[in-house]
């Protein structure tokens, strides 16, 4: 989900582009070449050298290619300007605390060490550039999680979102840093659940933009359009009222909804990891920014129909503002936003589905998509208390409309 203000982003991203390498071939030199070329037959000989065109202008492309691709480039005297993609790519200094997708890959993967009787770590699919989309899954009985009540958090969807990618990883961090020193309330709830992290839906997206070391105010995935544009919005690409509004059937668009429903890898693989997790009851993903605790459905303006799920959306909702002061309200209340990730969920698996747009309240003062590393504690602090609440009642939801 995001605000009014993603209307702006497409200017953002019309800034010099850059493409990250992909994980898997990190250490094979890719190159970031600008080619002289004014129209598309000279563009069509660039494309079938094999390098990725990233953009186009009048008389040039920007495009990524290996050395081979590069040297083929040089014979025909087209390239203008080239060089190596690793010298590029990383946030910005000041903003160096946030997560690049090696550091979250080291990070997940040092938690795993650590707690190796809490935590599992593993790939439920990979991106449209190949890499791996990271779940862990954590439990006091990992052996026998299926049978434990669930809830999964993920963040990332879009990718200037980098916000959404560390809250929910540092507040697990840190309940598994209170678990092992013994925190009862922490060992109670990790030891009788199966707690499931996605962090960054979106690695490709999330690399993108920060690979030149300028954001680039990048939010879909990078998947390559038929038009030769880039990127799918994920979080309108699930199925459940998939292009029934305030999505775009525009490629170039900020919201395209893609070719069809679940066209996306990133989100087919979401859709297989909830469908193999049917222990799954409860939902939360992570976005950014705007303060909301946004509940189905935003595909339309009715409210859910029956009572009781409603009010468990609703109790649950203004119950975990308490904590983090947010604004909660159906999703709709913005504008109507369809194919989103908790209007499918919701609406095929009944799994109880909020989506967090994070701080800041809005771009004016607080920074935006990009609030600088200051935020990270804060934003923990408030909204550890709701992920624990989701935790607690994921055994069964409903018993808050008892607890009234
Ligand atoms: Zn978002």
């Amino acid at each position: 989900m995001s605000r009014l203000s993603c209307g702006l982003c497409l200017l953002a991203g019309l800034l010099f582009s850059v493409w990250p390498t992909p994980s898997t071939s990190i250490d094979s030199t890719q190159f970031w070449l600008k080619i002289r070329a004014s129209d598309k037959f000279q563009r069509s000989v660039i494309a079938d050298t094999g390098v990725a065109i990233q953009w186009i202008k009048d008389d040039y492309v920007i495009a990524i290619g290996n050395l081979q691709e590069k040297k083929e480039l040089e014979k025909l005297g087209w390239v203008e300007f080239s060089s190596s993609v690793a010298e590029i790519k990383d946030f910005p200094s000041k903003d160096s605390e946030f997560h690049n997708y090696t550091e979250l890959t080291a990070s997940l993967n040092d938690l795993q060490k650590k707690y190796p009787q809490l935590v599992s770590l593993s790939s439920i699919g990979s991106t449209v550039q190949g890499r791996e989309i990271l779940a862990l899954r954590i439990s006091g009985h990992l052996d026998q999680g299926a049978q434990m009540p669930a809830i999964l958090f993920m963040g990332g969807h879009h990718a200037r979102e980098h916000l959404s990618v560390e809250i929910p990883l540092l507040i697990v961090e840190r309940m598994l840093e209170e678990y092992s020193k013994g925190n009862e309330r922490i060992r109670r709830l990790i030891d009788s659940r199966e707690i499931h992290l996605i962090p960054a839906v979106n690695p490709d997206g999330l690399e993108y933009d920060i690979a030149s070391g300028r954001y680039q105010m990048w939010r879909k995935n990078r998947t390559q359009n038929r038009d030769g544009t880039f990127g799918v919005d994920l979080n309108r690409n699930y199925s459940y009222g998939w292009g029934t509004g305030g999505s775009s059937r525009d490629p170039d668009s900020e919201t395209y909804m893609g070719t069809a429903p679940f066209s996306e890898p990133e989100t087919r693989a979401i859709k297989k990891y909830i469908e193999d997790h049917q222990n799954i009851s409860t939902l939360l993903s992570f976005h950014t920014f705007s303060e909301l605790i946004l509940y189905p459905w935003g595909g339309k303006y009715d409210p859910i129909s029956d009572q009781r799920d409603r009010n468990v959306h609703i109790t649950m909702a203004n119950k975990m503002a308490e904590w983090n002061g947010y604004v909660a309200e159906q999703t709709s209340e913005l504008y109507i936003a369809s194919g989103d990730t908790t209007d499918w969920a919701f609406g095929e698996h009944k799994i109880i589905s909020f989506t967090f747009e994070l701080d800041p309240s809005s771009s004016r003062g607080g920074g935006g998509f990009y609030p600088g590393p200051d935020v990270i504690p804060v934003v923990v602090n408030k909204n550890k208390e709701p992920m624990l609440y989701l935790i607690e009642y994921a055994d069964n939801p409903y018993r808050v409309l008892d607890a009234n």
